[in-house]
């Protein structure tokens, strides 16, 4: 039997332009795909006008563009998608894997996650008048996995409890569904990805499962830190990637992924700086935690 091709992918949600830990993100991607002869992908993840600024998505592009970062297939987005989440929503509610439900952050929490109303045996009537959403109903598991660079992980999913929200009551597809569907759909291989989303992975595992698909290989990075020791996000204010200084950009980048590249690299044009990177990247190389910039 022979492997499948790696298929990797970045996917960014467009939430403002990239700054330096989402081209960390993105490096590591690109160089784990090239390095094993596959195609590497980029997918804007816009499922939620309400988060996401207009102009994010062309600054995003433009900032891989300078950078030397070019998909291998047309960028993908998730906007456009939206018949085929629905259409994997239908087959989880025939599986009985999906359930409407009504309640509110707080409440869940004031109920220790349980839902008083029993989301999951409720059936939704044409009458309801709130706005419903609907979640994914896990399995109680003992889930164990192997990642890429971090090795056995272990994590327990509480079924009703942990079951995360797969269409918003605003009517958006939830993240959870969405990265499941296009992994899938785009033959996605591997994931590689930050380590804030680890949490993540217990809980795509079983909505894979739900789909029938065969899961991918994760590979989670260290998260990239300011110096108060928050994540670099556009929450925290992380700034916009200077498209002007690309070679420098990927030689830290390659830095903080424990690269080591040489000095003269700093200045050189991004094509020369990923291809040494291609011929030196190193996985066993990646420091095991946080890194702060
Ligand atoms: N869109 C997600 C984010 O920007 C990443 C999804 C993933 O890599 O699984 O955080």
């Amino acid at each position: 039997m022979t492997a499948k091709t790696y298929r990797g992918r970045f996917a960014p949600s467009p939430t403002g332009p990239l700054h330096f830990g989402s081209l960390v993100t993105a490096l590591a991607s690109y160089l784990e795909a090239k390095t094993r002869n596959g195609q590497w992908l980029v997918r804007i993840e816009d499922l939620d006008p309400l988060r996401e600024s207009t102009t994010a998505v062309g600054q995003i592009l433009q900032s891989l563009q300078a950078h030397g970062l070019i998909a291998d297939e047309e960028v993908r987005f998730q906007s456009d998608r939206r018949q085929a989440y629905f259409q994997a929503i239908a087959t989880l509610q025939l599986a009985g894997r999906a359930y409407y439900c009504g309640c509110s952050r707080k409440l869940l929490k004031n109920h220790g996650g349980r839902h008083p109303g029993h989301c999951r045996q409720r059936v939704r009537h044409s009458t309801d008048a709130t706005p419903l959403a609907m979640r994914f109903a896990l399995e109680n598991a003992d889930a164990r996995w192997h990642d890429e660079f971090l090795g056995p992980q272990q994590q327990w999913v509480k079924a009703e409890i942990d079951d995360p929200v797969i269409l918003r009551k605003e009517g958006f597809f939830a993240y959870q569904l969405a990265v499941v569907v296009d992994d899938i759909d785009q033959g996605i291989t591997d994931v590689v990805r930050g380590s804030d989303l680890l949490d993540m992975t217990a809980q795509q595992r079983q909505v894979f499962q739900a789909l029938k698909a065969e899961p991918p290989r994760w590979l989670h990075i260290p998260v990239i830190l300011n110096s108060e020791g928050q994540k670099l996000s556009k929450q925290n204010r992380a700034p916009a990637l200077d498209d002007q200084i690309p070679g420098t950009n990927l030689w830290q980048a390659l830095q903080v992924l424990g690269q080591c590249p040489p000095q003269e690299l700093r200045q050189v044009p991004p094509e020369k700086i990923l291809g040494w990177a291609c011929g030196h990247w190193r996985r066993a190389l990646i420091p095991r935690h946080s890194v702060t910039v």
